[in-house]
Protein backbone atom coordinates (compact mmCIF):
# COMPACT_ATOMS: atom_id res chain seq x y z
CA UNK A 1 0.00 0.00 0.00
CA UNK A 2 1.10 3.45 -0.31
CA UNK A 3 2.82 6.33 2.15
CA UNK A 4 0.88 6.44 5.07
CA UNK A 5 0.01 9.41 6.95
CA UNK A 6 0.63 10.49 10.71
CA UNK A 7 -2.14 12.19 11.82
CA UNK A 8 -2.30 15.75 13.50
CA UNK A 9 -5.58 15.86 14.14
CA UNK A 10 -4.78 14.49 18.03
CA UNK A 11 -3.91 18.20 20.05
CA UNK A 12 -3.97 15.82 23.66
CA UNK A 13 -0.57 14.87 25.62
CA UNK A 14 -0.98 12.62 28.41
CA UNK A 15 2.01 13.01 30.59
CA UNK A 16 2.04 9.44 32.86
CA UNK A 17 4.35 6.57 32.70
CA UNK A 18 2.23 4.37 31.70
CA UNK A 19 1.88 6.03 28.44
CA UNK A 20 4.86 5.63 25.54
CA UNK A 21 4.48 7.16 22.61
CA UNK A 22 6.45 6.26 19.40
CA UNK A 23 6.49 6.75 15.56
CA UNK A 24 3.93 3.88 14.97
CA UNK A 25 2.22 3.47 18.23
CA UNK A 26 0.35 5.01 21.37
CA UNK A 27 1.07 2.14 24.00
CA UNK A 28 -0.40 2.28 27.70
CA UNK A 29 -0.20 -0.17 30.75
CA UNK A 30 -3.39 -0.20 31.85
CA UNK A 31 -5.24 -1.82 34.95
CA UNK A 32 -8.31 -3.00 33.66
CA UNK A 33 -11.19 -3.58 36.76
CA UNK A 34 -13.89 -5.72 36.90
CA UNK A 35 -16.19 -7.76 39.17
CA UNK A 36 -16.46 -11.29 39.21
CA UNK A 37 -19.47 -12.89 40.80
CA UNK A 38 -20.47 -15.73 41.84
CA UNK A 39 -23.28 -17.92 43.89
CA UNK A 40 -22.75 -19.72 47.13
CA UNK A 41 -24.01 -23.08 47.42
CA UNK A 42 -26.31 -21.31 50.32
CA UNK A 43 -27.34 -18.81 47.74
CA UNK A 44 -25.24 -16.05 48.53
CA UNK A 45 -24.08 -13.55 45.90
CA UNK A 46 -20.17 -13.01 46.47
CA UNK A 47 -18.65 -10.39 44.72
CA UNK A 48 -14.81 -10.89 43.46
CA UNK A 49 -13.42 -7.21 42.38
CA UNK A 50 -9.79 -7.90 39.89
CA UNK A 51 -7.63 -6.16 38.47
CA UNK A 52 -6.01 -7.32 35.03
CA UNK A 53 -2.49 -5.86 33.68
CA UNK A 54 -2.66 -5.26 30.20
CA UNK A 55 -1.20 -3.18 27.51
CA UNK A 56 -2.76 -1.35 25.00
CA UNK A 57 -1.80 0.48 21.74
CA UNK A 58 -3.02 1.92 18.77
CA UNK A 59 -1.51 2.95 15.56
CA UNK A 60 -0.48 6.45 15.09
CA UNK A 61 -0.56 6.33 11.51
CA UNK A 62 -3.62 6.51 10.05
CA UNK A 63 -4.50 4.69 7.12
CA UNK A 64 -5.42 6.51 3.73
CA UNK A 65 -9.25 5.17 3.79
CA UNK A 66 -11.91 4.35 0.91
CA UNK A 67 -15.15 3.67 1.27
CA UNK A 68 -17.00 1.22 -0.76
CA UNK A 69 -21.16 1.74 -0.27
CA UNK A 70 -23.81 -0.51 -1.43
CA UNK A 71 -26.89 1.60 -2.72
CA UNK A 72 -24.52 4.85 -3.30
CA UNK A 73 -27.20 6.20 -5.18
CA UNK A 74 -29.42 6.62 -1.98
CA UNK A 75 -30.54 8.97 0.30
CA UNK A 76 -27.79 7.80 2.97
CA UNK A 77 -25.51 7.16 0.11
CA UNK A 78 -26.03 10.51 -2.12
CA UNK A 79 -26.29 12.50 1.21
CA UNK A 80 -23.10 11.27 2.55
CA UNK A 81 -21.06 12.04 -0.48
CA UNK A 82 -22.28 15.26 -0.95
CA UNK A 83 -21.31 15.99 3.18
CA UNK A 84 -17.87 15.01 2.30
CA UNK A 85 -17.44 17.75 -0.41
CA UNK A 86 -19.44 20.04 1.27
CA UNK A 87 -16.80 20.08 4.73
CA UNK A 88 -14.18 19.40 2.68
CA UNK A 89 -14.88 22.91 0.94
CA UNK A 90 -15.95 24.59 4.07
CA UNK A 91 -19.03 25.22 1.71
CA UNK A 92 -21.40 27.84 2.95
CA UNK A 93 -25.18 28.68 1.48
CA UNK A 94 -28.37 30.81 1.88
CA UNK A 95 -31.27 29.58 3.40
CA UNK A 96 -34.36 31.59 3.93
CA UNK A 97 -33.46 32.25 7.69
CA UNK A 98 -29.49 33.12 6.84
CA UNK A 99 -25.82 31.80 6.12
CA UNK A 100 -25.71 27.75 7.19
CA UNK A 101 -22.16 26.19 6.97
CA UNK A 102 -21.40 23.05 6.32
CA UNK A 103 -20.68 20.54 9.31
CA UNK A 104 -20.88 17.13 10.81
CA UNK A 105 -24.13 17.61 13.48
CA UNK A 106 -25.22 14.11 14.41
CA UNK A 107 -21.61 12.35 14.07
CA UNK A 108 -20.16 11.50 18.21
CA UNK A 109 -16.44 11.42 16.19
CA UNK A 110 -16.85 15.03 15.08
CA UNK A 111 -19.14 17.15 16.80
CA UNK A 112 -19.27 15.52 20.92
CA UNK A 113 -16.82 15.49 23.32
CA UNK A 114 -15.77 13.54 25.85
CA UNK A 115 -14.48 14.41 29.93
CA UNK A 116 -15.50 15.38 32.91
CA UNK A 117 -13.08 18.80 34.21
CA UNK A 118 -12.01 19.83 30.67
CA UNK A 119 -14.15 18.82 27.56
CA UNK A 120 -12.28 17.55 24.48
CA UNK A 121 -13.21 17.01 21.31
CA UNK A 122 -13.69 12.88 20.71
CA UNK A 123 -12.14 13.12 17.85
CA UNK A 124 -9.03 14.73 18.81
CA UNK A 125 -8.79 11.48 21.72
CA UNK A 126 -6.64 9.43 19.26
CA UNK A 127 -5.36 9.28 16.14
CA UNK A 128 -8.53 8.82 14.05
CA UNK A 129 -10.08 8.76 9.98
CA UNK A 130 -10.30 12.58 8.81
CA UNK A 131 -13.13 12.57 7.28
CA UNK A 132 -11.52 15.20 4.64
CA UNK A 133 -9.25 12.32 3.17
CA UNK A 134 -11.82 9.44 2.91
CA UNK A 135 -12.63 8.63 -0.62
CA UNK A 136 -16.19 7.12 -1.56
CA UNK A 137 -17.22 4.36 -4.34
CA UNK A 138 -19.52 2.38 -4.28
CA UNK A 139 -22.49 -0.08 -6.65
CA UNK A 140 -26.04 0.49 -7.25
CA UNK A 141 -28.84 -0.80 -9.22
CA UNK A 142 -29.35 2.62 -10.41
CA UNK A 143 -26.75 4.37 -13.12
CA UNK A 144 -28.05 7.51 -11.99
CA UNK A 145 -24.93 9.91 -11.42
CA UNK A 146 -24.40 11.01 -8.08
CA UNK A 147 -25.39 14.66 -8.76
CA UNK A 148 -28.01 13.62 -10.02
CA UNK A 149 -28.66 11.06 -6.83
CA UNK A 150 -28.36 13.89 -4.56
CA UNK A 151 -30.84 15.48 -6.50
CA UNK A 152 -33.64 12.43 -6.77
CA UNK A 153 -33.31 11.59 -3.05
CA UNK A 154 -34.57 15.82 -2.05
CA UNK A 155 -32.73 15.82 1.16
CA UNK A 156 -30.35 19.04 1.02
CA UNK A 157 -31.10 22.44 0.11
CA UNK A 158 -30.96 23.33 -3.42
CA UNK A 159 -28.02 26.19 -2.68
CA UNK A 160 -26.34 23.51 -1.68
CA UNK A 161 -26.70 21.03 -4.25
CA UNK A 162 -26.00 23.88 -6.79
CA UNK A 163 -22.45 24.34 -5.64
CA UNK A 164 -22.17 20.55 -5.81
CA UNK A 165 -24.09 19.32 -8.71
CA UNK A 166 -21.11 18.94 -11.21
CA UNK A 167 -18.35 17.58 -9.38
CA UNK A 168 -20.78 15.07 -7.84
CA UNK A 169 -21.56 14.59 -11.26
CA UNK A 170 -18.78 13.23 -12.27
CA UNK A 171 -19.39 10.20 -9.97
CA UNK A 172 -21.33 7.14 -10.94
CA UNK A 173 -22.11 4.20 -9.46
CA UNK A 174 -20.44 0.47 -10.32
CA UNK A 175 -23.55 -2.16 -11.15
CA UNK A 176 -24.82 -4.07 -8.67
CA UNK A 177 -26.39 -7.38 -7.87
CA UNK A 178 -30.41 -7.26 -8.62
CA UNK A 179 -32.82 -9.59 -7.04
CA UNK A 180 -36.35 -9.01 -6.61
CA UNK A 181 -36.65 -11.84 -4.51
CA UNK A 182 -34.75 -10.17 -1.29
CA UNK A 183 -36.27 -6.66 -2.02
CA UNK A 184 -39.09 -5.40 -2.72
CA UNK A 185 -40.63 -5.58 -6.01
CA UNK A 186 -41.83 -2.27 -6.61
CA UNK A 187 -37.49 -1.80 -6.62
CA UNK A 188 -37.31 -3.10 -9.94
CA UNK A 189 -37.58 0.06 -12.01
CA UNK A 190 -34.21 0.96 -10.28
CA UNK A 191 -33.00 -2.33 -11.64
CA UNK A 192 -31.03 -0.91 -14.76
CA UNK A 193 -27.73 -2.62 -14.01
CA UNK A 194 -26.36 -6.09 -13.97
CA UNK A 195 -24.32 -8.15 -11.63
CA UNK A 196 -20.56 -7.80 -11.83
CA UNK A 197 -17.31 -9.41 -9.79
CA UNK A 198 -17.60 -7.53 -6.61
CA UNK A 199 -14.42 -8.32 -5.59
CA UNK A 200 -12.69 -7.34 -8.76
CA UNK A 201 -14.43 -3.73 -8.23
CA UNK A 202 -12.87 -3.31 -4.80
CA UNK A 203 -9.36 -4.59 -6.16
CA UNK A 204 -10.24 -2.16 -8.77
CA UNK A 205 -11.32 1.01 -6.25
CA UNK A 206 -7.76 0.17 -4.41
CA UNK A 207 -5.58 0.51 -6.96
CA UNK A 208 -6.84 3.41 -9.47
CA UNK A 209 -7.78 5.45 -5.74
CA UNK A 210 -4.40 4.44 -3.77
CA UNK A 211 -6.33 4.35 -0.79
CA UNK A 212 -4.66 2.10 2.02
CA UNK A 213 -7.95 0.36 3.49
CA UNK A 214 -11.48 -0.23 2.00
CA UNK A 215 -14.60 -0.78 4.36
CA UNK A 216 -17.79 -1.58 2.40
CA UNK A 217 -21.01 -0.93 3.83
CA UNK A 218 -24.38 -1.53 3.23
CA UNK A 219 -27.10 1.15 2.79
CA UNK A 220 -28.94 -0.15 -0.09
CA UNK A 221 -32.29 -0.83 0.46
CA UNK A 222 -33.79 -3.53 2.61
CA UNK A 223 -34.06 -6.89 2.06
CA UNK A 224 -36.56 -9.42 3.46
CA UNK A 225 -34.57 -11.96 5.87
CA UNK A 226 -32.87 -14.88 4.57
CA UNK A 227 -33.58 -18.66 5.79
CA UNK A 228 -31.04 -19.85 8.22
CA UNK A 229 -31.02 -23.79 7.99
CA UNK A 230 -28.69 -26.43 8.28
CA UNK A 231 -27.01 -27.47 4.80
CA UNK A 232 -27.74 -23.93 3.53
CA UNK A 233 -25.74 -21.46 5.40
CA UNK A 234 -24.90 -22.54 9.25
CA UNK A 235 -21.31 -22.79 8.78
CA UNK A 236 -19.12 -21.27 6.14
CA UNK A 237 -18.33 -24.24 4.71
CA UNK A 238 -22.18 -24.77 3.93
CA UNK A 239 -22.17 -21.31 2.65
CA UNK A 240 -19.34 -21.49 0.48
CA UNK A 241 -21.10 -24.42 -1.31
CA UNK A 242 -24.52 -22.78 -1.43
CA UNK A 243 -22.73 -19.70 -3.01
CA UNK A 244 -21.10 -21.79 -5.42
CA UNK A 245 -23.96 -23.85 -6.00
CA UNK A 246 -25.84 -20.22 -7.06
CA UNK A 247 -28.50 -21.15 -4.28
CA UNK A 248 -31.23 -18.60 -4.67
CA UNK A 249 -31.51 -17.96 -0.65
CA UNK A 250 -28.03 -16.71 -0.46
CA UNK A 251 -28.41 -12.84 -0.62
CA UNK A 252 -27.43 -10.32 -2.43
CA UNK A 253 -26.29 -8.26 0.77
CA UNK A 254 -24.46 -12.04 1.94
CA UNK A 255 -22.94 -12.25 -1.25
CA UNK A 256 -21.85 -8.38 -1.08
CA UNK A 257 -20.21 -9.49 2.68
CA UNK A 258 -19.06 -12.55 1.58
CA UNK A 259 -16.59 -10.76 -1.28
CA UNK A 260 -15.44 -7.91 1.25
CA UNK A 261 -14.15 -10.08 3.52
CA UNK A 262 -12.33 -12.28 0.75
CA UNK A 263 -10.61 -9.27 0.28
CA UNK A 264 -9.80 -8.87 3.67
CA UNK A 265 -12.50 -5.18 3.79
CA UNK A 266 -14.40 -4.77 7.23
CA UNK A 267 -18.41 -5.02 6.15
CA UNK A 268 -20.83 -2.79 8.37
CA UNK A 269 -24.57 -3.36 7.86
CA UNK A 270 -26.80 -0.24 7.95
CA UNK A 271 -29.91 -2.18 6.99
CA UNK A 272 -31.48 -4.46 9.30
CA UNK A 273 -31.88 -7.92 7.13
CA UNK A 274 -29.60 -10.79 8.49
CA UNK A 275 -26.90 -10.58 5.74
CA UNK A 276 -25.09 -12.08 8.70
CA UNK A 277 -25.97 -15.76 8.82
CA UNK A 278 -24.16 -17.64 11.12
CA UNK A 279 -21.59 -19.44 8.23
CA UNK A 280 -20.97 -15.64 7.19
CA UNK A 281 -20.03 -15.09 10.52
CA UNK A 282 -17.86 -18.00 10.96
CA UNK A 283 -15.81 -16.39 7.81
CA UNK A 284 -15.05 -13.50 9.29
CA UNK A 285 -14.05 -15.41 12.35
CA UNK A 286 -11.76 -17.41 10.08
CA UNK A 287 -10.47 -15.11 8.05
CA UNK A 288 -10.33 -12.53 10.95
CA UNK A 289 -12.15 -9.23 9.05
CA UNK A 290 -14.15 -7.40 10.82
CA UNK A 291 -18.15 -6.96 10.64
CA UNK A 292 -20.44 -4.64 12.16
CA UNK A 293 -24.04 -3.93 12.19
CA UNK A 294 -27.31 -3.96 12.09
CA UNK A 295 -29.63 -1.60 10.88
CA UNK A 296 -28.33 2.31 11.62
CA UNK A 297 -29.85 3.28 14.86
CA UNK A 298 -30.64 7.03 14.02
CA UNK A 299 -33.97 8.47 15.17
CA UNK A 300 -36.93 5.96 16.79
CA UNK A 301 -34.89 3.67 18.41
CA UNK A 302 -31.79 5.77 19.49
CA UNK A 303 -34.84 7.67 21.98
CA UNK A 304 -35.88 3.91 22.66
CA UNK A 305 -32.82 3.06 24.10
CA UNK A 306 -32.85 6.53 25.74
CA UNK A 307 -36.32 6.71 27.44
CA UNK A 308 -36.83 3.10 28.37
CA UNK A 309 -33.26 3.07 30.06
CA UNK A 310 -34.41 6.22 31.79
CA UNK A 311 -37.75 4.71 32.44
CA UNK A 312 -36.57 0.96 33.97
CA UNK A 313 -33.58 2.93 35.65
CA UNK A 314 -36.08 5.02 37.86
CA UNK A 315 -37.67 1.97 38.65
CA UNK A 316 -40.88 2.51 36.98
CA UNK A 317 -42.57 0.24 34.81
CA UNK A 318 -42.93 0.44 30.89
CA UNK A 319 -45.98 -1.61 30.08
CA UNK A 320 -46.97 -0.60 26.48
CA UNK A 321 -45.06 0.79 24.05
CA UNK A 322 -46.48 1.88 20.07
CA UNK A 323 -44.34 3.37 17.69
CA UNK A 324 -45.40 4.84 14.37
CA UNK A 325 -43.64 5.93 11.45
CA UNK A 326 -44.34 7.20 8.23
CA UNK A 327 -41.98 8.50 5.49
CA UNK A 328 -42.19 9.03 2.03
CA UNK A 329 -38.68 8.40 0.56
CA UNK A 330 -37.74 5.24 -1.70
CA UNK A 331 -36.54 3.34 1.54
CA UNK A 332 -40.57 3.96 3.06
CA UNK A 333 -41.59 2.56 -0.42
CA UNK A 334 -39.35 -0.54 0.06
CA UNK A 335 -40.37 -0.94 3.69
CA UNK A 336 -44.33 -0.37 2.21
CA UNK A 337 -43.57 -4.37 1.23
CA UNK A 338 -44.70 -6.66 3.83
CA UNK A 339 -41.53 -9.23 3.68
CA UNK A 340 -39.06 -5.87 3.81
CA UNK A 341 -40.93 -4.44 6.92
CA UNK A 342 -40.62 -7.83 8.77
CA UNK A 343 -37.18 -6.97 8.57
CA UNK A 344 -36.88 -3.44 10.16
CA UNK A 345 -39.74 -4.70 12.50
CA UNK A 346 -37.41 -7.60 13.85
CA UNK A 347 -34.56 -5.08 14.59
CA UNK A 348 -36.90 -2.53 15.81
CA UNK A 349 -38.33 -4.84 18.54
CA UNK A 350 -35.88 -5.90 20.25
CA UNK A 351 -34.14 -3.08 21.74
CA UNK A 352 -35.95 -2.82 25.04
CA UNK A 353 -35.28 -6.67 26.19
CA UNK A 354 -31.92 -6.04 27.61
CA UNK A 355 -33.03 -3.33 30.06
CA UNK A 356 -36.35 -4.67 30.67
CA UNK A 357 -34.42 -8.20 31.47
CA UNK A 358 -32.17 -5.86 33.62
CA UNK A 359 -34.87 -5.02 36.14
CA UNK A 360 -36.48 -8.18 38.15
CA UNK A 361 -38.09 -6.00 40.89
CA UNK A 362 -40.46 -4.71 37.71
CA UNK A 363 -41.36 -8.12 35.50
CA UNK A 364 -41.54 -11.71 36.15
CA UNK A 365 -39.07 -13.67 34.14
CA UNK A 366 -41.87 -14.08 31.29
CA UNK A 367 -43.15 -10.60 31.76
CA UNK A 368 -42.49 -7.93 28.38
CA UNK A 369 -44.40 -4.37 27.31
CA UNK A 370 -46.79 -4.51 24.85
CA UNK A 371 -44.63 -3.17 21.77
CA UNK A 372 -46.12 -2.54 18.03
CA UNK A 373 -44.00 -1.23 15.88
CA UNK A 374 -46.02 0.33 12.38
CA UNK A 375 -44.35 1.84 9.38
CA UNK A 376 -46.33 3.66 6.50
CA UNK A 377 -45.20 5.15 2.90
CA UNK A 378 -46.51 8.54 2.39
CA UNK A 379 -44.77 9.74 -0.49
CA UNK A 380 -45.28 13.38 -0.07
CA UNK A 381 -43.34 13.77 3.34
CA UNK A 382 -40.45 12.60 1.58
CA UNK A 383 -37.37 12.45 3.27
CA UNK A 384 -39.08 14.16 6.11
CA UNK A 385 -39.73 11.43 8.82
CA UNK A 386 -42.09 11.28 11.18
CA UNK A 387 -42.23 9.20 13.88
CA UNK A 388 -44.96 8.89 16.35
CA UNK A 389 -44.14 7.06 20.15
CA UNK A 390 -46.68 6.81 22.74
CA UNK A 391 -44.92 5.07 26.30
CA UNK A 392 -47.28 4.23 29.12
CA UNK A 393 -45.99 3.11 32.04
CA UNK A 394 -46.95 2.19 35.44
CA UNK A 395 -45.78 4.00 38.53
CA UNK A 396 -46.75 3.86 42.13
CA UNK A 397 -49.59 2.48 43.54
CA UNK A 398 -50.81 1.44 40.08
CA UNK A 399 -50.96 5.27 39.04
CA UNK A 400 -49.79 5.65 35.28
CA UNK A 401 -47.74 7.95 33.51
CA UNK A 402 -47.99 8.30 29.33
CA UNK A 403 -45.75 9.64 27.36
CA UNK A 404 -46.10 10.73 23.80
CA UNK A 405 -43.45 11.66 21.39
CA UNK A 406 -43.52 12.95 17.78
CA UNK A 407 -40.87 13.37 16.13
CA UNK A 408 -40.08 14.92 12.62
CA UNK A 409 -36.70 15.11 10.90
CA UNK A 410 -35.00 14.27 7.77
CA UNK A 411 -34.16 10.65 7.96
CA UNK A 412 -31.27 10.57 6.13
CA UNK A 413 -29.20 13.92 7.74
CA UNK A 414 -29.66 11.57 11.11
CA UNK A 415 -28.16 8.36 9.53
CA UNK A 416 -25.40 10.65 7.48
CA UNK A 417 -22.87 11.14 10.30
CA UNK A 418 -23.75 7.52 11.77
CA UNK A 419 -22.29 6.37 8.87
CA UNK A 420 -19.00 8.27 9.09
CA UNK A 421 -18.79 7.14 13.14
CA UNK A 422 -18.79 3.49 11.68
CA UNK A 423 -15.49 3.86 10.26
CA UNK A 424 -13.46 3.02 13.01
CA UNK A 425 -10.14 2.73 14.88
CA UNK A 426 -7.22 0.36 15.03
CA UNK A 427 -6.60 -0.79 18.52
CA UNK A 428 -4.71 -3.79 19.83
CA UNK A 429 -4.36 -5.03 23.52
CA UNK A 430 -2.33 -7.77 25.17
CA UNK A 431 -1.38 -9.09 28.54
CA UNK A 432 1.25 -7.09 30.37
CA UNK A 433 3.79 -10.62 30.47
CA UNK A 434 6.00 -10.03 28.56
CA UNK A 435 5.59 -12.69 25.61
CA UNK A 436 1.70 -12.74 25.69
CA UNK A 437 0.82 -11.82 21.75
CA UNK A 438 -1.40 -8.56 20.44
CA UNK A 439 -4.62 -9.37 19.90
CA UNK A 440 -7.25 -6.91 17.67
CA UNK A 441 -10.69 -6.54 18.90
CA UNK A 442 -13.28 -9.55 18.01
CA UNK A 443 -14.51 -9.52 14.00
CA UNK A 444 -18.17 -9.05 15.24
CA UNK A 445 -17.07 -5.42 15.80
CA UNK A 446 -19.91 -4.74 18.97
CA UNK A 447 -18.15 -1.33 19.88
CA UNK A 448 -20.58 -0.29 17.22
CA UNK A 449 -23.39 -0.54 19.05
CA UNK A 450 -24.39 2.45 19.86
CA UNK A 451 -25.03 3.38 16.40
CA UNK A 452 -26.81 0.55 15.28
CA UNK A 453 -30.42 -0.56 16.23
CA UNK A 454 -29.82 -4.41 16.46
CA UNK A 455 -26.22 -4.44 17.50
CA UNK A 456 -24.47 -7.94 16.56
CA UNK A 457 -22.23 -9.20 19.21
CA UNK A 458 -20.15 -11.96 19.48
CA UNK A 459 -21.34 -15.19 20.16
CA UNK A 460 -21.67 -15.46 23.90
CA UNK A 461 -21.63 -11.78 24.68
CA UNK A 462 -24.37 -9.73 26.19
CA UNK A 463 -25.99 -7.54 23.76
CA UNK A 464 -26.38 -3.72 25.33
CA UNK A 465 -29.28 -1.78 23.83
CA UNK A 466 -28.74 0.98 26.47
CA UNK A 467 -27.41 4.10 24.56
CA UNK A 468 -26.05 5.37 28.00
CA UNK A 469 -23.61 1.72 28.02
CA UNK A 470 -22.89 1.56 24.57
CA UNK A 471 -21.43 5.64 24.41
CA UNK A 472 -19.99 5.52 27.60
CA UNK A 473 -18.20 2.02 26.15
CA UNK A 474 -16.66 3.53 23.46
CA UNK A 475 -15.73 7.03 25.48
CA UNK A 476 -13.98 4.99 28.23
CA UNK A 477 -12.20 2.42 25.51
CA UNK A 478 -10.88 5.40 23.79
CA UNK A 479 -9.80 7.16 26.93
CA UNK A 480 -8.10 3.85 28.13
CA UNK A 481 -6.11 4.13 24.64
CA UNK A 482 -4.10 6.73 26.08
CA UNK A 483 -3.66 5.78 29.63
CA UNK A 484 -6.93 7.40 30.98
CA UNK A 485 -9.37 5.75 33.73
CA UNK A 486 -13.01 5.50 32.84
CA UNK A 487 -15.38 8.31 33.75
CA UNK A 488 -16.58 7.33 36.99
CA UNK A 489 -18.85 10.56 37.70
CA UNK A 490 -17.74 10.09 41.21
CA UNK A 491 -16.22 13.63 41.55
CA UNK A 492 -14.93 12.38 44.90
CA UNK A 493 -12.38 15.64 45.24
CA UNK A 494 -15.84 18.14 44.98
CA UNK A 495 -18.13 16.23 47.43
CA UNK A 496 -15.09 15.81 49.90
CA UNK A 497 -12.90 18.72 52.32
P1 LIG B 1 -32.70 4.65 -0.50
O1 LIG B 1 -33.79 3.82 -0.99
O2 LIG B 1 -32.72 6.10 -0.79
O3 LIG B 1 -31.30 4.11 -1.04
C1 LIG B 1 -31.03 2.77 -1.24
C2 LIG B 1 -30.28 2.60 -2.56
O4 LIG B 1 -29.91 1.23 -2.67
C3 LIG B 1 -31.09 2.94 -3.79
O5 LIG B 1 -30.37 3.86 -4.59
C4 LIG B 1 -31.27 1.61 -4.51
O6 LIG B 1 -31.26 1.76 -5.91
C5 LIG B 1 -30.06 0.85 -4.03
N1 LIG B 1 -30.13 -0.62 -4.04
C6 LIG B 1 -31.15 -1.46 -3.74
N2 LIG B 1 -30.78 -2.75 -3.85
C7 LIG B 1 -29.49 -2.75 -4.20
C8 LIG B 1 -28.54 -3.76 -4.44
N3 LIG B 1 -28.86 -5.05 -4.37
N4 LIG B 1 -27.28 -3.39 -4.74
C9 LIG B 1 -26.92 -2.08 -4.83
N5 LIG B 1 -27.80 -1.06 -4.62
C10 LIG B 1 -29.06 -1.39 -4.31
O7 LIG B 1 -32.61 4.38 1.08
P2 LIG B 1 -31.85 5.21 2.21
O8 LIG B 1 -32.80 6.16 2.81
O9 LIG B 1 -30.57 5.72 1.70
O10 LIG B 1 -31.61 4.06 3.27
C11 LIG B 1 -30.71 3.02 2.96
C12 LIG B 1 -30.84 1.86 3.92
O11 LIG B 1 -30.47 2.30 5.23
C13 LIG B 1 -32.26 1.29 4.01
O12 LIG B 1 -32.22 -0.12 4.05
C14 LIG B 1 -32.74 1.80 5.34
O13 LIG B 1 -33.68 0.93 5.94
C15 LIG B 1 -31.44 1.83 6.13
N6 LIG B 1 -31.56 2.74 7.26
C16 LIG B 1 -31.76 4.08 7.06
C17 LIG B 1 -31.89 4.93 8.16
C18 LIG B 1 -32.09 6.41 7.96
O14 LIG B 1 -32.04 6.90 6.85
N7 LIG B 1 -32.33 7.16 9.02
C19 LIG B 1 -31.83 4.40 9.44
C20 LIG B 1 -31.62 3.03 9.61
C21 LIG B 1 -31.46 2.22 8.51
Amino acid sequence: SSEMKPTNNSTLEVVSPKVQVDDEFITTDYDYQTSHVKRTADGQLQVHPQTTSLKIRTGRQVPKLGVMLVGWGGNNGSTLTAALEANRRQLKWRKRTGIQEANWFGSITQASTTGGDVYVPMKELLPMVEPDNIVVDGWDISGLHLGDAMRRAEVLDVALQDQLYDQLAQLRPRPSIYDPDFIAANQSDRADNQYEQIRKDIRDFRESSGVDSVIVLWTANTERFSDVKAGLNTTSQELLASLKANHSEVSPSTIFAMASIDEGCTYINGSPQNTFVPGLIQLAEEKKVFIAGDDFKSGQTKIKSVLVDFLVGAGIKPVSIASYNHLGNNDGKNLSAPQQFRSKEISKSNVVDDMVASNRLLYGPEEHPDHVVVIKYVPYVGDSKRAMDEYTSEIMMGGHNTLVIHNTCEDSLLATPLILDLLSTRIQLRSAEQSAPWVPFKPVLSLLSYLCKAPLVPQGSQVVNSLFRQRAAIENILRGCIGLPPISHMTLEQRFD
